[in-house]
């Protein structure tokens, strides 16, 4: 079981509030990313979680029994973080009994837990070699099996990809989607990125300055964010925003237009601009357009084959059905 609750909690560091109160419910076997802007949180609501801050008010129950006083050893979680902090001198099958050995769990159910997590995470071949030896993908993965053999009712993830290049951390992040399948235990990861958000999570839970902005899958997010921090948030190239005339047309004070959502065309169109950085993937090119009378630059995302250039003029038409509206308070109008 791993179901985790926040009632009304609240966090202070002094005169300080980082953590407004906040409730929010996490199902067992879920996967959950909070997810939002360096210093929006999010690393303090994960070790409130764990028990490594107190809360200054409020209550926090796993499954249905309240933690909120009890130290982290009595909470049933396992904590996996950025940096792996694995003992240098020990072997990696010492590595990961180390807190079965804490726990005084007996050898031969160590024995069956280390092949188990070993297997998982695919460390068979490496038990006997120390953290040295290893890449740090392995290390990554040496520190998550020392978390699976404590058998928790959650892991809860800061950030544990950061320390990783890009291509690691895109193969990382299918590992522990995997992992997530296998186990079904609950996972609740820390992460800025919000691409690991989308194609990790079963819920994503967006934070700006403590306060919970949006709560849901990630295509809900996508497909109508319930403000205009979470359209620009979620995302990549960001969502066009833009207030003014062709706003109030939609009877909004703001409309959003995704980069994916909008063709673009040498011929003709709704809006004109001038092509001023066009960035080429390959698969597809992004336009920055200037000019349009809308916003400063609108992003358009172009398939790779599209040929414009630096000061071609380029016509832009949004999908009707895919303009978002907002109001004075940058609330989504439904
Ligand atoms: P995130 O993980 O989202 O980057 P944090 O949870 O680390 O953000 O920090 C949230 C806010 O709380 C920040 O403003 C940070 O400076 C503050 N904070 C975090 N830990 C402490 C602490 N021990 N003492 C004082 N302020 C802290
Ligand atoms: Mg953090």
């Amino acid at each position: 079981m791993g179901r985790i609750q926040l009632k009304q909690v609240t966090k202070s560091f002094g005169e300080v509030m980082v953590i407004p109160p906040l409730d929010l419910q996490i199902e067992d076997g879920e996967f959950v990313v909070f997810v939002g802007p360096s210093g929006c949180g999010k690393s303090t609501l994960l070790r409130l979680i764990a028990g490594l801050e107190d809360t200054t008010s409020g209550n926090i129950e796993i499954d249905d029994k309240d933690a909120t006083g009890l130290p982290p050893a009595k909470r049933g979680l396992a904590m996996v973080f950025q940096s792996y902090a694995l003992y240098p001198h020990m072997s990696v099958r010492k590595n990961i009994a180390f807190p079965m050995k804490m726990a005084g769990v007996d050898q031969a159910e160590q024995d069956k837990r280390i092949a188990a997590a070993a297997k998982a995470l695919n460390l068979t071949d490496y038990l006997d070699r120390r953290p040295g030896q290893l890449s740090g993908g392995q290390r990554q993965r040496v520190a998550i099996g020392r978390a699976i053999v404590r058998e928790p009712a959650a892991f809860l993830f800061d950030e544990p990809l950061s320390n990783l290049d890009a291509a690691l951390r895109v193969g990382m992040r299918m590992e522990i989607s995997e992992l997530h399948k296998k186990l079904a235990t609950t996972m609740v990861y820390v992460t800025h990125d919000q691409v690991e958000a989308m194609t990790m999570a079963d819920k994503i839970v967006v934070l700006q300055a403590g306060v919970i902005e949006q709560v849901g899958s990630p295509l809900e997010l996508y497909h109508t964010p319930r403000n205009r921090f979470v359209a620009g948030f979620i995302g990549s190239p960001k969502m066009n925003i833009f207030e003014g005339p062709e706003a109030a047309k939609h009877n909004a004070h703001a409309i959003g237009i995704r980069p994916e959502h909008i063709a673009a065309s040498l011929e003709g169109g709704e809006w004109k601009g001038t092509v001023g950085v066009s960035e080429h993937l390959g698969s597809d090119t992004f336009l920055h357009v200037h000019g349009t009378g809308l916003a400063e630059t609108m992003t358009v995302r172009v398939g790779g084959e599209f040929n414009a250039h630096h000061g071609d003029d380029v016509w832009l038409t949004p999908e009707a059905d895919k303009i978002h509206r907002f109001d004075a308070n940058g609330l989504r109008i439904a």
